[in-house]
Formats: C-alpha cells, structure tokens, sequence
C-alpha cells in the first residue's frame, strides 16, 4: 500500500506494552521487525522500540540487559537509528511508606516526606534519609499528632540531616492546648521542636491551592488548618495534600475527620479525585464515605497496622469498636484494586 501510493517509509515504532516487561518480549519484537525489514526491502531512518522497561528493581532486568537483547536481535543495516523510550523506567518514583511515614523520591533523587511517624519510627527514617544523601527537600506535617509529627521531632535535632523546607499548616500553640488539653506534652514537644531556630527559619505556611514544584513532582495543597472546627480538633486540622507525578494523583488526608470531610468537598468538590489516597485517621472514623466516593480511588495506602485493620480486641476479629471494617466496605464498593498497609513495612509504589 505505501508503495502503490507513493509514500515512503521513514521509521517503525514497535511500542508494546507488556505486563511481564520481560527480555523475551524485546527479543521477539526485534526479530520480527527484523524480518519484515530484510523481507520487504525497507531503507528506514529509525525504529523506535519504546519502553515499558523496568527502571532499577532487584531480580528484574536493567537497562543493560534490555539494551543487550535489543542490540543482539536486532539484525539491521547499522545506519539506522534506534530510538528507545525509557521514560516510565526512569520516572517511576518509588513512593515508601510505613506508619504514617510516606517518603517520596523525585526524579533528581530530592527526598519528599509527608509526616513521619511517631518518635520510634525516627531511627529507620533516619537511616533511610542519611544512606539517600541526608538531605530532605521539602517535609510537609500535616498535624502535630505524636503518631505523625513524632519522628520529625526527634530527626530535627539531629544536625548532620539537613531539612530544606518544612510545611506546615499550624495554629498557635494555645489553641492546640485549649481544644485538645489531652494531647498537653504533645503539643509542647511539638512547639519546642519547631521553635528550633535552625528548624523555625524553614518553616513554611501555605494556603489553600498552592502549588508546590518539586523536580517532577506538584504538590496542591487542597486544604489547611481549620480553625473554627473545634470537635476532633487537632485531627480536622490536617493539612490536606494532593501530589501530582507521572499524570497520577495522590491525595494525603492525614486524619482529617468528619468535619473537615465536609468543608474539603465544599471547597474542593471534583478537585479531589486522586488514584491514589491515604485513609484518613488510619482507616477509622476518619474521612467521610461521601468524601472517598469523589476521591475514587484506584489504590489505598493505609496507615494501618494489623489490630487497626481487623479491628482486633482479645485477639478475635472485629470484636472491637472500631470503625475499620466500615471503611474497608467503602474502599470494596469503589473497587478498589490494591490496598497497601502499613504493617507490610517499607513497600515502594511505583507511579506510571
Ligand atoms: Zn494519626
């Protein structure tokens, strides 16, 4: 047909998306375009083999071995140029989380962390901040609950990690201590933490719909502290945030609750659709049903250990009073495909 009607044939693409991403796959795509090469005659620019590589995961190919199969196979004049695409390989950030501890690593290796976890997670978080060059670019703090902002705290003070900026949507210390005079020696540590005076220079408050660039990575911030919400004071005081890489989003909620469910959908309606989304307050009487049902996510990253997500009590399964199992319908009837828990340990996403 290119022939009959004059056209000439400057290149082939051969992009296959492949489930197994595996050397085989390569193998017989750049023999069979081989083939059709020498059968039909064709004096050709360029074959673009594409992508769909794995990027640097253990046991799987790397790009030497793709590159490797794609040169051995490939049975063409020499002057035609190959094209790779290895984009999603490259691209793909790992995002890590345990309890409460998400860390995202941008495309330039910039560490992004979103809360923390609680003073004892400090030690691992640490580990992994120091052996990733012992810088954070950005820490985002979406409350000053001990179980989020516990770890920050404590890898503050330590002076050999270097913290470039620091979010946070933060009341002043008196309305913490009015509102929730339980959580008294949190909010104290927490003020004494920020009041640090390497730590105070950093700290940065944003507003509702700032936007956020990091390498590859945006950060919207969908919603802020609330004053005016005292019930579940602290935890509706979350700041709200929705970080875009790859065309993919992922809304963390911190432990926003009822209250702030309501004032989110008003505010942001449809802005809060996301992929991807962290249950708020840990899977449990956190976020409302209405509000995960705009979100519509595909993936759930739970904060969540195992007593939490069965809502165990004297060792048998939801004998307990709390909220989890409802949550975990809710993520059922969005059919929800993959949900990540915290008590896993450290598990990398990567986002296409
Ligand atoms: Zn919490």
């Amino acid at each position: 047909m290119i022939k009959k009607y004059g056209f000439q044939l400057k290149g082939i693409h051969i992009h296959r998306t492949s489930k197994t991403r595996s050397l085989e796959v390569y193998e017989k795509l750049c023999v069979y375009v081989s083939k059709i090469i020498k059968q039909e005659n064709l004096f050709l620019e360029y074959i673009d083999i594409g992508g769909g590589f794995y990027g640097h995961l253990k046991e799987k190919p790397n790009y030497e071995d793709y590159i490797k199969v794609i040169y051995d196979n490939l049975q063409v004049d020499k002057n035609i140029k190959v094209i790779i695409e290895p984009g999603n390989g490259v691209i793909a950030s790992p995002v890590c989380f345990m309890m409460s501890v998400y860390d995202i690593k941008t495309l330039n290796g910039k560490i992004v962390v979103i809360d923390g976890g609680l003073q004892e997670d400090a030690k691992q978080l640490e580990k992994y901040i120091t052996d990733n060059g012992g810088e954070v670019d950005t820490w985002f703090i979406t409350h000053p609950h001990i179980d989020h902002a516990g770890a920050f705290e404590i890898i503050s003070q330590n002076t050999s990690i270097k913290i470039n900026k620091i979010y946070m949507s933060i009341e002043d210390k008196d309305w913490y201590l009015t509102n929730e005079p339980s959580r008294t020696i949190d909010i104290e540590e927490f003020f004494k933490a920020i009041n640090q005076e390497n730590i105070a220079e950093k700290i940065i408050e944003p507003q509702v719909n700032d936007i956020i660039k990091i390498d590859n990575i945006t950060a919207k911030i969908l919603g802020t502290k609330n004053p005016e919400i005292t019930t579940n004071a602290i935890n509706n005081s979350s700041m709200v945030i929705q970080i875009k890489v790859n065309q993919k989003k992922i809304l963390f909620l911190g432990d926003t609750g009822t209250e702030s469910s309501e004032k989110l959908i008003k505010n942001q309606g449809k802005n809060l659709k996301s992929e991807i989304v962290q249950v708020a307050h840990h899977g449990q009487a956190g976020a409302t049903e209405e509000l995960y049902k705009i979100v519509n996510p595909k993936i759930c990253l739970w904060p969540t250990i195992d007593w939490i997500w069965d809502n165990i009590k004297d060792g048998q399964k939801n004998a307990g009073t709390l909220k989890t199992m409802e949550t975990r319908q809710w993520m059922e009837n969005l059919n929800v495909k993959q949900n990540y828990l915290a008590q896993e340990g450290i598990k990398s996403i990567k986002i296409f």
